[in-house]
């Protein structure tokens, strides 16, 4: 039995490098990725008269309008030595000070850099609600992460990294501040990116906040979406709005996988709506470039969400389970090819489970989920199916070698769960898994597969040894 099992074990690592030296050749999703890459070379883009978006220095953009005596910078970036390279770029522009800065929400990708700008006398601004997301998260207790595994990519093999989709992340970038941590490193133990977060010295409680400074006029919108204290703003005289993260050239991100607070898609429609009102020209988003025909594109984006959520009221009337509604909310074919709606960076199957998640509940209609087993009884059950823990093996390497690497996965995850200490399971479940994560397009989902697989493999490798 022993020696069966080693040669399976031997088998199934022989078989595993053959895949991969056949996996050199790129999926589909993984060129789309890399090509959306181009994207994100560092670049400053003129965007109107007086208005500029950094690109690709950061995950996030960062904007700066200049005035008559002075700039404002809306987002300032993700950490103080990527925001530097920044205010270097913009400082060949201009010389003139820094008179304001403005957060379009909360996340550390956008505030992080502010002490890179800030100087006594700067007004930063904020929505009076500033940092609600992660206050929620704090007050019930998810402090830390929810997730075992990483969705941004941080803990990823070097050539396991793309990015998430609408940018790059600094541990991606060697040159570029990233000898944050090492490869392989569970989340848990990546350093926090160094931070110059300074909170507002300004807010506002209502609908719009005019603001004349530096000769520039603007208006701070209140605009709950991504965030529920984000805002957008209106820069009337160059028919600029500049999105936060409600707008990115990807689907947006309505769920992220890593796991936070409800994010409404109601709010989201309703704030993109809003800036569709203001008639803009240019839309200049918190991630990736800006887009002319803003109106146009903006409007596509509103009524993209709003197709998959009136589809998704409907369909679930119609007592469709959330993974069956994935089906009905296929998008128009008007709107459906559309760069900007791909699943990038969110998805839209993630938001239709989102959806019905937040609005119906848990309970998706099937009876039978009303009548569960355990995840043990649920592998046990596969395993008596096919004929004990070998017949398990053969099908698990079988459904590998044939290609079917979700199917081998499915299996190996019901071997390791009634063998935990098999080097064999985990490595058919690293292998599946690796294989799975090249071939998914959205990036969060990518990355969260990949580490998973990169978990498996350690857990394989420590088997192993033993
Ligand atoms: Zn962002």
């Amino acid at each position: 039995m022993y020696v069966f099992k080693k040669m399976l074990f031997i088998l199934v690592f022989g078989v595993g490098l053959i895949i991969q030296a056949f996996a050199q050749q790129p999926s589909e999703a993984t060129q789309r990725l890399l090509e959306r890459n181009q994207m994100f070379e560092p670049q400053i883009i003129e965007v109107s008269e007086n208005v500029y978006s950094a690109v690709g220095y950061q995950v996030s953009t960062s904007a700066m309008i200049v005035g008559d005596d002075g700039i404002i910078i809306i987002d300032p970036g993700i950490t103080t030595p990527l925001t530097e390279n920044v205010r270097d770029a913009y400082r060949e522009i201009t010389d003139k000070p820094v008179k304001a800065i403005i957060y379009t929400h909360a996340h550390g990708d956008h505030t992080n850099g502010a002490s890179v700008y800030y100087s006594e006398g700067v007004q930063i601004w904020a929505r009076s609600n500033y940092g609600s997301e992660a206050k929620l998260a704090q007050d019930n207790g998810y402090v830390g992460g929810v997730r075992p595994s990483n969705t941004q990519g941080f803990d990823l093999l070097p050539e396991q990294k793309i990015g998430i989709g609408v940018g790059i992340p600094p541990t991606n970038r060697p040159n570029l501040g990233a000898t944050l941590m090492a490869d392989g490193a569970e989340p848990s133990q990546v350093p926090p990116p160094p931070s110059g977060t300074i909170e507002p010295t300004h807010t506002f409680d209502g609908e719009r906040q005019i603001l004349d400074i530096a000769g520039i006029h603007l208006e701070l919108v209140k605009a709950p979406g991504e965030t529920d204290d984000q805002l957008y703003v209106w820069y009337p005289q160059g028919r600029v709005v500049f999105a936060g993260d409600n707008f990115y050239q990807s689907w947006p991100n309505t769920y992220p996988l890593r796991g936070t607070a409800r994010r409404s898609i109601r709010d989201w429609i309703n704030s993109l709506d809003s800036m569709v009102q203001e008639q803009p020209e240019v839309v200049v988003p918190g991630h990736t470039t800006p887009m002319q025909n803003a109106v146009t594109v903006l409007s596509n984006y509103r009524d993209a969400l709003q197709w998959v959520l009136d589809r998704t009221v409907e369909g679930a009337l119609d007592k469709l389970t959330a993974d069956e509604l994935i089906e009905y909310t296929r998008l128009p074919e008007e709107l459906a090819d559309l760069d900007y709606l791909q699943d990038y960076y969110g998805s839209r199957w993630g938001t239709v489970r989102d959806i019905y998640a937040q609005e119906l509940g848990w309970f998706d209609g099937d009876v039978l989920n009303l009548h569960r087993e355990s995840p043990m009884q649920q592998a046990q059950r596969v395993v008596e199916l096919l004929g004990g823990v070998d017949g398990l093996a053969i099908k698990a390497s079988e459904a590998l070698n044939n290609g079917d690497s979700l199917g081998a996965a499915q299996l190996a995850d019901a071997w390791t769960k009634l063998v935990p200490n098999s080097a064999e399971a985990w490595s058919i479940m690293a292998e599946a898994l690796t294989i799975i994560a090249e071939q998914t397009f959205n990036a969060p989902a990518r990355n969260y597969t990949f580490s998973s697989a990169n978990r498996a493999r350690r857990v394989a490798e420590g088997l192993a040894e033993e």
